[in-house]
């Protein structure tokens, strides 16, 4: 697997996604525990983060010591679903800006449609992480990190719960630069562009909406 596919093995990780891919796991659950596994991921995808040496005083004396380099992070929701990784990735990195990319898939053609997209101010100074639970078909993360490389960010990352190797495949095919982290990769997409065995529709889970 490629270096730019981070596999977050993590056996906390592991254990929470599998309650999660549970059909009979309730919303406040499914929302819980999404919530715990993106706090979890945001500590891995935060690790290569560039860092800088500041001088400090403690109060017995001056020193030199090490800060995430650069304005803060902008963690990116691909609406709805991403919403969802909000929560627990602000819980880790509390001072990130956050900004918003409104994408619907055609359920004819599963190519996604933008209509919306707001992002903090000096975008060419930070460093962002895309947060769309599910890597499909790749369509709606290749869209959005389109419409965001036009912003000139430092760099970015992509986070997702589950992927697969037709959404890895299709996304890299467009953003060979751009590192996905993932907890996992699935078997495929079946006919309707949903990931098996998966855990559904992401967004009707977190919101309750199925
Ligand atoms: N979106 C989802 O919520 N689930 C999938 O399996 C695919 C796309």
């Amino acid at each position: 697997m490629s270096a730019l596919v981070h596999v977050l093995d993590h056996p906390l990780i592991q254990h929470k996604l599998t309650l999660l891919r549970q059909k009979d796991t309730s919303t406040n659950s499914f929302r819980q525990l999404v919530n715990e596994v993106s706090m979890l991921m945001a500590y891995e995808i935060t690790r290569e983060m560039p860092m800088q040496t500041i001088t400090i005083e403690t109060p017995l004396q001056t020193m030199q010591s090490r800060v995430i380099d650069g304005k803060k992070i902008v963690l990116a929701s691909i609406l709805r679903a991403g919403n969802g990784l909000l929560d627990g990735m602000l819980q880790v990195v509390p001072s990130a800006r956050v900004g918003h990319i409104g994408l619907y898939r055609d359920p004819n053609t599963l190519q996604a449609v933008e209509y919306y997209f707001k992002m903090p101010q000096g975008m060419e100074e930070r460093d962002v992480i895309v947060l769309d639970p599910m890597l499909a078909t790749g369509n709606s993360a290749v869209a959005a990190v389109d419409r965001l490389k036009k912003t000139q960010p430092k760099s970015i990352r992509f986070g997702c719960l589950v992927a697969c190797p037709e959404g890895i495949a299709q996304f890299h095919r467009h953003h060979p630069d751009v590192p996905i982290y993932t907890p996992v990769i699935d078997q495929g997409l079946n006919d309707h562009g949903y990931i098996v065995p998966g855990l559904g529709d992401a967004g009707d889970r977190i919101f309750g909406t199925q």
